[in-house]
């Protein structure tokens, strides 16, 4: 029959009690007691409630056929929120807790009052366990009471986090307001700036990286003496896509206060949990904005698009390559527009603010697709046929400005060395003569100052022009490094991605013009180890393979 965990819970509530008290609801005692039961082990078997009756008269419906079970030793333990619960007449009260329920064997437990039937007949009692259990629901009552306070401020459009979002910094004279640090806001433009070429997150992350933009951790770091996190040193320009992401999902950028983003899973586990967004609080325009919304919905339209389609990626090949020359922002992709089924790409201001900030830049996919191709197999196939010339060409004409600064540093490294030399040996007569006495020790002073210091000039001029003369070198290494890449890409029919980033630092796409009646457009591939080599002219590309 009766074992010795199952459990009778008891729920009382008067009509003259405090009912917007939310604690003593019958629900919030079904649950407190129910989680009780759990906690302990306890196997409930019964729930009996009184709603509406007062505790003083224990003429109640559901005390009367709790008690009628007790006879029949349906359960071994009947608990309560406290033992007013019970009743509020304690003789009566007492009664049943000194003879009526040891009689029936029940273990009685008052839960918030830390009162156990079994301990209080064992003098060793330990009150632990209940008392625990009674801060705990205390602890999460205070809990509630605190996000509740912080929902008003959401609410009210307030900055309630720890540390500003990246691009940010919090107001010194209102903790709750937010105000651009210019600086980092240059770096979430960017971020975004990447995302609306079409780089995904993992691509963004490798260019900040590439770049050497430092990561929001060793910024704050650098910024902010009292920020401090670990290892943030370590790797300074080390981006996470998931950073990325949390950057580009952030609606602070748009002016907004976006609260709730985050929850703590329960009053004891401070894990942090994700919302929906349909559960976050927004308040629109409470700060200057880093982002406008256009931005953010081409930045948004493209990752949508490439979590779509990830594995048709082929067209992403150009994503974070191409820049509009007139205002130095990326190249937007649109896809499929009037008929052109692999997408085109126009100036993002341009697309964002319309023509008064710049105009399209219009190029369709296919077109540029092409003048790339072209112009890597033309390189590739020159190399091949004429490698000296190749070289010779790319070396004059790539480093030109490089080549007029060489030559002054060969005549001057000349001239400074025979100098320097000269020098040493007024230096050194000088102070023979000094040591014979042939020259006042004033004047020799006077002179070993003066030769000493145009040493030193001498000296520094030389170390410059002498690297001049190396990087010149490295310029030269770079272009032979580049003729052995291409090499390999004469017969070239694909392009992809790693090619496209191997070869090329960017590709800047002209206005079409019509200059004598005929259509053009600059296109500029800039090469990362030679730059921007005219070899061809891309109007005879443009014209002959891409309209
Ligand atoms: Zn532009």
């Amino acid at each position: 029959m009766q074992n010795g965990n199952t459990a009778a819970i008891y729920c009382r509530l008067s009509r003259d009690e405090d009912t917007n008290q939310e604690s003593n609801s019958i629900q919030s005692q079904r649950l407190m007691l129910n989680e009780f039961a759990k906690r302990q082990g306890f196997q409930v078997v019964g729930e009996y409630i009184d709603d509406g009756f007062s505790g003083t008269n224990y003429d109640r419906p559901d005390f009367k056929r709790m008690m009628e079970d007790a006879e029949q030793g349906k359960f071994s333990i009947i608990i309560t929120k406290d033992l007013s619960r019970l009743g509020r007449d304690y003789l009566t009260t007492g009664e049943y807790m000194e003879k009526i329920f040891p009689r029936l064997n029940i273990r009685y437990i008052a839960m918030n009052d830390g009162y156990d039937s079994l301990s209080e007949n064992d003098s060793n009692a330990d009150f632990a366990p209940i008392r625990n259990y009674f801060n705990e629901w205390y602890a999460k009552d205070c809990s509630r009471k605190t996000r509740a306070s912080f929902k008003a401020m959401a609410e009210a459009g307030k900055f309630i986090g720890s540390k500003a979002p990246f691009g940010y910094v919090k107001n010194p004279e209102n903790k709750h307001h937010l105000l651009v640090d210019e600086e980092a806001a240059a770096i979430v433009r960017k971020i975004f700036d990447y995302a609306v070429s079409g780089l995904g997150y993992k691509a963004i992350s490798k260019r900040l990286r590439e770049d050497g933009i430092l990561n929001p951790n060793a910024y704050n770091n650098i910024v902010d003496p009292t920020f401090y996190k670990s290892n943030y040193w370590r790797q300074p320009h080390d981006w996470h896509p998931s950073s990325i992401k949390t950057i580009l999902t952030n609606p602070t950028y748009l002016g907004h206060i976006v609260n709730g983003r985050r929850k703590t899973r329960s009053f004891k586990c401070k894990e942090l949990i994700r919302t929906p967004p349909e559960e976050w609080i927004v308040v629109k325009n409470m700060h200057e904005a880093i982002i406008d919304q256009k931005t953010w919905d081409e930045a948004h339209k493209n990752l949508k698009r490439r979590k779509k389609s990830d594995n048709n990626g082929s067209i992403q090949i150009f994503a974070g390559l191409l820049k509009c020359p007139d205002c130095g922002y990326s190249l937007a992709y649109s896809r499929n527009n009037a008929g052109n089924h692999n997408g085109s790409y126009r100036c993002s201001l341009y697309n964002v603010k319309g023509k008064k900030y710049c105009s399209s830049h219009y190029i369709t996919y296919n077109a540029l697709y092409q003048v790339v191709l072209q112009d890597i197999r033309r390189k590739a196939f020159v190399a091949r046929k004429f490698q000296d010339t190749f070289v010779h060409t790319l070396t004059a004409k790539a480093s030109e400005g490089l080549r007029e600064k060489a030559k002054k540093a060969e005549q001057d490294v000349k001239r400074l060395s025979t100098r320097a030399a000269d020098l040493e040996k007024v230096i050194g007569k000088l102070y023979e003569d000094h040591v014979l006495g042939r020259i006042p020790a004033e004047r020799y002073d006077n002179f070993l100052r003066k030769f000493e210091a145009e040493k030193e000039q001498v000296e520094s001029e030389l170390k410059a022009a002498e690297e001049v003369l190396e990087e010149e070198k490295s310029q030269l290494d770079n272009i032979e490094h580049f003729t052995e890449v291409i090499l390999n890409y004469a017969d070239l029919k694909e392009l992809t991605a790693p090619i496209l980033n191997e070869l090329i630092d960017r590709i800047e796409v002209g206005q079409k013009e019509v200059i004598d009646g005929e259509k053009t457009q600059s296109i500029r591939i800039i090469y990362k180890q030679i730059g921007y080599v005219e070899m061809f002219s891309p109007n005879e590309l443009f014209c002959d393979k891409a309209v």
